[in-house]
């Protein structure tokens, strides 16, 4: 992806906004980091990925080349269209982050969208994806993560 195209996260300019991430700079917070996964998803980054997964994440107690394979063939036939944050909350006492958004996407022309609510946490390096709970639903701006909780 050339660094003037739109940013598949849709924060502006691919080079502006996830680009720097994917090449190794650590998002300062977990919506950056969220939104920097979405695109990484979109580009089938799967090095960003994991390297972006919490080492509590269920998927680091798998073997990487297992959790590669599988991510591989789930992105070939996943057509992400849209990404909307529709909450944050910043850390809490457990340093814990949170994001609500909405993924819409499809895979072999069903409508495959979801919200999910994201927990993130740091590792002492940088921001990491923790573990989501995903409902096939479409919410809708306005809804709070209080909502969902
Ligand atoms: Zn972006």
């Amino acid at each position: 992806m050339e660094p003037d195209e739109p940013c598949p996260c849709g924060g502006g300019t691919y080079g502006e906004c996830c680009a720097p991430y994917h090449r190794g700079a650590e998002p300062p917070a977990a919506e950056a980091l969220m939104r920097s996964r979405y695109a990484a998803f979109v580009l089938a980054d799967t090095d960003y990925l994991w390297r972006t997964l919490h080492p509590d994440h269920d998927d680091r107690a798998r073997p990487r080349d297992a959790w590669e394979a599988e991510m591989r063939e789930g992105l070939r036939t996943l057509r992400y269209r849209r990404l909307e944050i529709l909450d944050t909350a910043p850390p809490d006492a457990d340093g814990v982050a949170r994001v609500l958004f909405q993924v819409t996407l499809s895979q072999r022309r069903r409508d495959r969208s979801f919200a999910e609510l994201s927990l993130f946490a740091h590792d002492g390096e940088g921001w990491r994806y923790l573990v989501g709970t995903t409902e096939s639903v479409t919410r809708k701006p306005g809804d709070a993560i209080a909502d969902w909780e």
